[in-house]
Order: structure tokens, then C-alpha cells, then sequence
């Protein structure tokens, strides 16, 4: 579904990827792991055109993408979820799901996913009148992975969903990233500095260090993997 062949992207001189090589078949979960500063968001910012390459080549469904503009990318069906969830805070919880529909024209659809929405995250059913920017931190992320499933996407790129929440929320979160890939054949591209629990959602993992994959492998293997372990999951 989503082929890397190749890819250098740069800041200015900086080369934040070098020969990054992912494939990702249709369906899956893959997640991409590695320390600060690795390359993972710049991977998922050169996917959605954000950050593009300087060369190498991403195709999408068969179909070169690596030059197209990001609301070109966002249209064939690739939907990002920053890391940092940047929801719009003046506007409410439903105007923030409208937001991520604004793509579409189907009344009737839009409306079956806001409440599909509602039924995974009920806590967002009971605020959607409030304002994003008043919900807590756990909230704000549900709510960010909403909006960009409003846009009804083929693949979701999710930028460290994990990040700055407690691990009740972070367990909550991980389970609808599990039930969305199922329940609604959404191919999942996740980043986590959280190795632990992207390795037990996801079905393959890449390992990056400093702008390079250096390792891939089933989420099984790479979890009982010596190195993996002591580099990244805390454990030796
Ligand atoms: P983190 O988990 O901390 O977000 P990461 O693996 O996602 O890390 P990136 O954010 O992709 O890493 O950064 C990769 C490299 O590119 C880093 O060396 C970073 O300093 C550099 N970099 C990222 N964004 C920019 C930018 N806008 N301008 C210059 N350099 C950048």
C-alpha cells in the first residue's frame, strides 16, 4: 500500500533521513521506533508532503506521491495526526471532527462516523459542545486521532500518541488504534518513542537511529530482540 524506496530528506544542509527504505501492506499496523531525534517524524512529514524528500521515492496505491502537495496526499486517503495533537482549541468537539470531514460531501456518512466516534471515545459524546482546548491532555489525543478518522483514511500516520499521558489514557488509546485498524480496515503507520506498546499493537516494526532504519522485523522478534531490548525497551 505505502512503498519508501530510497528516501533523503533534509532541513537546509541537515540530512535528518538516509536511505529509508518501508513498506507497508494494506491492513497492517507497522510502527516505526527509535530515540529522540531519529528521524521518526521527519518520516511521517515526508510521507504527508509536509517535509518532502530531496530524493528517493514514496508510492501510495501504486501512485508516485513523493511530489505532490500535502492536501493532494491528504485527498488520496492519508491522514496525519501530529505529534503534540494540534486540535483547534476555540472550536468544540464537534466542530473539530467537522473539520477533519471538510474533504467529504456525504451528510449521511460523516454523521455514522461522528457517532462511531462517540461509541469508541464516550467521554468526547459527553463534551462534544465544549471547547478542545479545555479538555485534558488524554482528551485533546483522542480527539486528534477523531478528527483525522473523520476524513474516512486509507492510512493513518500517528506521531507518538503516547507522548506526555498516563498510562491509563496511554493503554485506552492503544486499544481504539487496535479496534480502528479491525473494526474499520484502516492501515496504520505508528511513531513511538514508546517501544513497549507500539511492539504489541503493531504487527511489524522498523527500528531507526540516526536517520536510517537499521533494523525490521516482526513486532514479535523485534521484542525478544537482545539489542531492541537494552536500546529501547528498558530492559536488559
Ligand atoms: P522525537 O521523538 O524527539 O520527535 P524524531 O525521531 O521524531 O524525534 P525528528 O523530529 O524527525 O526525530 O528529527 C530528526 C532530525 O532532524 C533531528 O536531528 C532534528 O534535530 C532535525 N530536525 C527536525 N526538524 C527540524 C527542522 N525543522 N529544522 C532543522 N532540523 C530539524
Amino acid at each position: 500500500m505505502l512503498k519508501l524506496t530510497n528516501i533523503q530528506t533534509f532541513y537546509g544542509n541537515i540530512q535528518a533521513l538516509k536511505d529509508v527504505d518501508i513498506e507497508i501492506s494494506e491492513g497492517e499496523i507497522i510502527t516505526l521506533i527509535g530515540a529522540n531525534g531519529a528521524g521518526k517524524t521527519t518520516t511521517l512529514m515526508s510521507v504527508s508532503g509536509i517535509v518532502p524528500p530531496r530524493t528517493g521515492e514514496i508510492y501510495f496505491m501504486g501512485q508516485p506521491i513523493h511530489q505532490m502537495r500535502p492536501d493532494e496526499i491528504v485527498s488520496l486517503g492519508i491522514s496525519q495526526v501530529p505529534e503534540g495533537r494540534r486540535i483547534f482549541p476555540f472550536l468544540t468537539v464537534t466542530e473539530n471532527l467537522d473539520m477533519g470531514a471538510f474533504l467529504r460531501t456525504d451528510k449521511e456518512g460523516i454523521r455514522e462516523d461522528m457517532e462511531y466516534i462517540f461509541g469508541l471515545f464516550p467521554i468526547l459524546a459527553d463534551r462534544r459542545n465544549q471547547a478542545g482546548g479545555t479538555l485534558s491532555g488524554g482528551e485533546q489525543q483522542m480527539l486528534a486521532i477523531s478528527r483525522a478518522i473523520m476524513a474516512r483514511p486509507r492510512l493513518l500516520l500517528l506521531d507518538e500518541p503516547s507522548l506526555g499521558l498516563a498510562p491509563i489514557i496511554v493503554r485506552q488509546i492503544f486499544d481504539i488504534i487496535s479496534k480502528i485498524n479491525s473494526e474499520h480496515n484502516t492501515t496504520i503507520f505508528l511513531v513511538e518513542q514508546n517501544a513497549n506498546l507500539a511492539l504489541k499493537v503493531a504487527r511489524r516494526g522498523y527500528v531507526m537511529e540516526n536517520g536510517r532504519i537499521i533494523l525490521t522485523d516482526s513486532a514479535k522478534n523485534l521484542l525478544s530482540n537482545e539489542e531492541v531490548k537494552k536500546a529501547y525497551l528498558g530492559l536488559s
